[in-house]
């Protein structure tokens, strides 16, 4: 973390506003993206506020480099759609507006205002105002934040106080509204009001609140944790295709393991993996599967390799088609391959009420999963080399043997097969 953030100046002339100058904070101009800067001129230039806002800043301070950059405005959607060519608008719950500029996309959101439930005089749930309109469920979560306000209400309305950093890049000044540099400093995640309040609004918080524990090394402050415990059974209220992104961001960002056991930790993983959730109670042996596949995918991200969701989705529902699979085998004494076809849509079916899986991913899981049995036996070793789902199948089977099972050597064995060690004839022979 910056050694050298010092105190703020005290002249910001926007309310509750600490700001840090240039000298007090190290952030090199060089280190943000020249199409972010762009963007930013042409919203001033074009007579609006704008500033680089949430996990930029925040990542620009603690010297990392950020995945991406927004940019918050006081110009309306559709204003910014009008002044950037290639841009569109998208959301509905959350309506940004995407910036593209060169190959990269800048998200610009308007600035959010407070919510005033007197506002909703017809009692409908929806908020409407000048800037713009909010629809509440009655649970208190927001199915649409649209009502616009001012930077200072805009710092108010993110999630958690190191989100909640501006940077201005014309007097590479550091804005702070809430307490978000000192809280950068102490590494700790506190949520920006009332947490409970915050969760109700938006369950998918607390997700974001194990995310960045994860993945900074962040500690949750007292209060934010103590409110996950009470809320976080209000995640089955999200939208299921939702989720499907979140839990990407969390299990595929680079930080799944130490993201996976803090969910696990808070009671956070068994709603949105039930099943799996219930099979590991049971033989929590299967947790080494899940734990080996995450730490596998985090090498490599670090290295660069491609992951994909399907590899990892076979390994968080394996648990739960074991399962189901030794359920069917034992009472309706099932042969393998009918229980598998069996269990694998029920499965899919309890799944996707709490995740989606989109089909592109689904199809490939299961085919990993059928491969299995086909792998152990080895019956026509060259057809089933050349099946294109070989090669996830395989790593399958030696995640499997990673993580403890016995699966006849076949790991190896296939190992042996595609360098040319193990000869097919030998194969046919099933073992
Ligand atoms: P990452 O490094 O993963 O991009 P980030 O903090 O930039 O982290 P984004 O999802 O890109 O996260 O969101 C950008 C900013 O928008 C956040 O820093 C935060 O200020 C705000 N934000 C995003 N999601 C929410 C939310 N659900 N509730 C409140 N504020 C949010
Ligand atoms: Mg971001």
């Amino acid at each position: 973390m910056n050694s050298r953030l010092t105190d703020p100046d005290r002249d910001c002339t926007l309310s509750g506003c600490r700001s840090y100058a240039a000298d007090a904070h190290n952030i090199a101009p060089g280190a943000i993206s020249n199409e972010a800067l762009q963007v930013v001129r042409s919203l001033r230039e074009a007579g609006y506020e704008a500033y680089l806002v949430g996990g930029c800043v925040r990542d620009l301070l603690l010297g990392h480099e950020p995945k991406d950059f927004d940019v918050s405005t006081n110009a309306l959607p559709a204003q910014v759609h009008a002044l950037f060519r290639r841009s569109r608008i998208v959301g509905r719950r959350f309506q940004i507006v995407h910036v593209r500029s060169g190959r990269d996309v800048i998200e610009v959101s308007t600035f959010r205002g407070h919510h005033s439930p007197d506002f909703d005089e017809d009692g409908d749930g929806d908020e409407h105002t000048d800037a713009g309109s909010a629809v509440r469920a009655e649970s208190g979560m927001l199915l649409r934040d649209n009502v616009f306000g001012t930077v200072e209400e805009d710092a108010l309305r993110r999630d958690f106080s190191v989100n909640g950093l501006y940077y201005d890049p014309d007097t590479h000044c550091v804005l702070d509204f809430c307490t978000g540099v000192e809280d950068l400093q102490a590494r700790v995640l506190r949520v920006i009001g009332d947490p409970e309040k915050r969760y109700q609004e938006d369950p998918v918080r607390m997700l974001r609140a194990v995310r960045f524990a994860a993945k900074l090394g962040f500690s949750i402050e007292e209060t934010a944790l103590a409110a996950i415990l009470k809320c976080r059974n209000l995640l089955v209220q999200i939208p299921a295709a939702r989720m499907f992104d979140e839990v990407l961001k969390l299990l595929l960002g680079g930080r799944g393991e130490e993201t996976f056991v803090l969910l696990d930790r808070y009671g956070l993983f068994a709603p949105l993996f039930p099943d799996t959730a219930a099979a590991l109670e049971r033989v929590p042996e299967d947790r080494s599967l899940l734990l080996h596949a995450l730490r596998n995918s985090d090498e490599r991200i670090a290295v660069g390799k491609p992951v994909t969701p399907a590899f990892l989705y076979a390994a968080m529902l394996w648990p739960a088609l074991r399962h189901r699979l030794q359920a069917l085998l034992e009472r309706e004494q099932l042969p393998i391959l009918a229980a598998l076809h069996e269990a694998i849509p029920e499965v899919i079916s309890r799944q996707v009420r709490s995740i989606t899986i989109p089909r592109r991913f689904a199809t490939p899981m299961r085919e990993i999963w059928e491969l299995q049995q086909r792998l152990i036996t080895r019956r026509q070793p060259q057809k089933l080399a050349a099946h294109p789902r070989f090669r996830a199948a395989y790593d399958f089977v030696l995640l499997r043997e990673q993580s403890g099972e016995s699966l006849q050597d076949a790991g190896d064995w296939w190992t042996r097969f595609q360098t040319g060690e193990e000869m097919p004839a030998a194969a046919e022979r099933s073992p």
